[in-house]
């Protein structure tokens, strides 16, 4: 019965990753009211330094909890947002609540972490996102270099002429350009060569069977070298057990993520876990 239980949670699940064009209609109104109140949230999941085990920082993970629904999977708010031109407004919000909690961190003493924030493919195409990123930087206070963009590779790949371009600008300020899910796209490596990435992060379909699969732990090494050798760090996503990050920092990854090192969590559950300060909370009541 548990399995039968089991398989019904998934095809719920794959249900609302579908979404028939009724629920998208109601959903979209539902998601345009909702930016700006409580029902939008980020997590954060600590990014693990490998040599030290210390907190380099977080990747801020959107979250939205419907009334109805409940908990929405972020592929499919996104996927939303895309189609519906909500991507613009839930993008700048987004960076923006990730900048904010980035600088109540910095204020309490962690000046060393750095927040990833992930971008659409939309984001990255619109002429805006420059001025964008640099207006919200300034607005809360931070430096270029405590922000890291992750932009998918299937994304950057996609039309890697104009995405280095707006890529270009914002490494040139000193902003982190991570190259998300690496190794499921149809990355060339002259583009590649191109990009002006910081950072590689390995997808975890490599990590998961990294202990049984002699050609997974071959493509890690060759990723890392890779990596290493453009002048990249190599962050390795999704691990989850410890045996999985044994292997992973034998290997010699930089930063490593994943549910065994710390899962996505509020704020306030970060600050408890992992030491930093969870902000304020915000008014809502305000128009
Ligand atoms: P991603 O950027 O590759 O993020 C990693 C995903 O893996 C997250 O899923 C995270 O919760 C999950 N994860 C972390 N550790 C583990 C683990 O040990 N095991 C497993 N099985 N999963 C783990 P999430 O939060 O559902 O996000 C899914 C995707 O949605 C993200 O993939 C990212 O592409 C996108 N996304 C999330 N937030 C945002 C956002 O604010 N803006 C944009 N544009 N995309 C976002
Ligand atoms: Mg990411
Ligand atoms: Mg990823
Ligand atoms: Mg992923």
């Amino acid at each position: 019965h548990a399995q039968q239980a089991g398989r019904n949670i998934h095809a719920v699940y794959a249900e609302w990753m579908k979404g028939s064009v009724e629920q998208d209609i109601r959903l979209l109104a539902d998601l345009r009211s909702a930016i700006g109140t409580p029902q939008l949230l980020l997590h954060y999941q600590p990014r693990i330094h490998a040599n030290s085990g210390r907190v380099g920082g977080a990747e801020a993970l959107l979250r939205w909890r419907h009334p109805e629904h409940g908990l929405i999977p972020c592929e499919r708010v996104i996927r939303l947002a895309e189609q519906h031109d909500l991507m613009e407004p839930l993008g700048q919000w987004v960076l923006n609540e990730a900048c904010r909690q980035m600088r109540s961190w910095q204020d309490a003493g962690h000046q060393d972490w750095r927040i990833s924030v992930n971008l659409s493919s939309r984001q990255l195409g619109s002429g805006q996102l420059l001025g964008q990123v640099r207006q919200i930087l300034e607005h809360n206070g931070l430096h270029p270099s405590r922000l890291i963009l992750e932009i998918s590779e299937s994304v950057v790949m996609h039309d890697a002429d104009t995405t280095s371009t707006s890529l270009r600008a914002l490494a040139a300020l000193g902003i982190g350009i991570s190259i998300d899910d690496f190794g499921t796209g149809y990355s060339s490596l002259l583009q590649l060569k191109r990009l002006p990435a910081t950072e590689l992060k390995i997808d975890r379909a490599f990590i998961l069977a990294v202990e049984e699969s002699d050609e997974d732990v071959v493509i890690i090494s060759a990723i890392i070298a890779l990596g290493h050798a453009l002048n990249m760090d190599v962050v390795a996503e999704g691990i989850e057990t410890q045996g999985q990050r044994t292997y992973i920092e034998r290997l010699g990854c930089d930063y490593l993520q994943g549910n065994q090192l710390g899962q996505p969590v509020s704020a306030e559950s970060f600050m408890r876990l992992h030491g930093g300060v969870a902000l304020p909370a915000v008014d809502h009541s305000e128009p």
